[in-house]
């Protein structure tokens, strides 16, 4: 039997350790093995580690950490048809069962009985990956699989949000993205390739702002106390039709409901606080307030769509799977600009 190396979680407040495992082979009729080009280094895996999800995911340690993966098909079951060996792919980040309403209404997120490599089961800090056919998006052979691993859960959750919020959009309509951080400056591409609306986006960094300007947003406005004015002046005085939120905390919501137009949508994708708004402000001013939890099959196509163009890009910073160490540590010490990404 083959191995390969592979990086655990072996305890909660614990470092992750590389260790030898089995390559895995396909065992139901729909598995497929893909060999991974690129495993994004996201904060979930902090949280991992600092125990937030033990008791939500159920996991037995030891497992595979990692959940933002791409490659290359390695081994597929005997029922696949859609992917065949060699073919360069980016994975959805769950493993979905295709039979339930949800995943027969095309809501993926929201399979009855999924998994989710790298949180409940084992995951794409290693050389393979077991996932299923449901779940791997072949990409344009102009992509390379560790330029988007990144894309299959940050990406994908920046898409879906902004392809929700751009449904409602006209030429005449306001957009305000709050955060222009890893996931905000994806949706605001996103934004400028799909929706006909005035971008606005509002971050403290005056460099995110300055970023945001660069890829597309209509007007930048740095957070130093002024910005529920400014926006308000920027929107005739009404405030914006939509406002996706990716920050989530540290009072953004507060702030944000009064960047809102009457009969606004509010977008909520960044998280950490409560939202504390008097219940007369939301039925008298009919805000709805919309949650946004990663991304469908077909948001993972349609923004594979947009990087193939070149109109969905994503800074990347590469690691060996060996230094998976200083990856983590980068992300913690917050020295990574974009997203790290491990290379087997
Ligand atoms: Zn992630
Ligand atoms: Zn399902």
């Amino acid at each position: 039997m083959s191995t390969m190396r592979a990086v655990q979680v072996v305890g909660y407040h614990r470092r992750l350790e590389m260790t030898e495992l089995p390559v895995p082979e396909p065992t139901g009729p729909f598995d497929v093995v893909v060999k991974i080009g690129g495993a994004g280094v996201c904060r979930t895996d902090l949280h991992i580690l600092e125990g937030q999800w033990a008791e939500k995911s159920g996991v037995a340690l030891p497992y595979t950490i990692g959940h933002e993966n791409a490659g290359w098909v390695h081994a597929v079951g005997s029922a696949v048809t859609n992917v065949r060996e060699g073919d360069k792919v980016i994975v959805h980040p769950l493993i979905t069962c295709g039979l339930c309403r949800a995943c027969r209404s095309g809501d993926d997120v929201h399979c009855e009985t999924n998994q989710f490599p790298g949180i409940d089961t084992d995951g794409g800090y290693a050389e393979y990956l077991r996932t299923s056919a449901r779940s791997v998006v072949r990409i344009d052979d102009r992509l390379e699989p560790s330029d988007v691993a990144a894309l299959a859960d940050a990406g994908l959750t920046a898409y879906h949000a902004a392809a929700k919020a751009a449904r409602r959009l006209s030429p005449r309509d306001r957009c305000v993205v709050i955060g222009a951080g890893g996931l905000g400056h994806i949706g605001i591409q996103v934004l400028k390739a799909i929706s006909p609306a005035e971008l606005i986006v509002v971050d403290r960094n005056p460099d995110a702002v300055k970023l945001a300007l660069a890829i597309g947003a209509d007007h930048g406005v740095v957070a130093e106390g002024k910005q529920v004015e400014e926006v308000l002046e920027l929107t005739d005085g009404h405030g914006a039709e939509v406002l996706i939120d990716f920050v989530g905390e540290g009072g953004s919501t507060a702030e944000g409901a009064q960047m809102l137009r009457r009969a606004g949508d509010y977008h909520v994708v960044g998280y950490g606080e409560n939202v504390n708004i008097p219940t007369i402000d939301i039925i008298s001013a009919e805000i709805n307030f919309i949650g946004n939890l990663v991304g469908s099959y077909n948001d993972l196509q349609d923004l594979m769509a947009l990087a193939a163009r070149g109109a969905v890009t994503l800074h990347t910073v590469k690691y060996a799977l060996d230094d998976f160490q200083s990856a983590i540590d980068d992300l913690d010490g917050g020295r990574v600009r974009g997203r790290a990404i491990l290379t087997p």
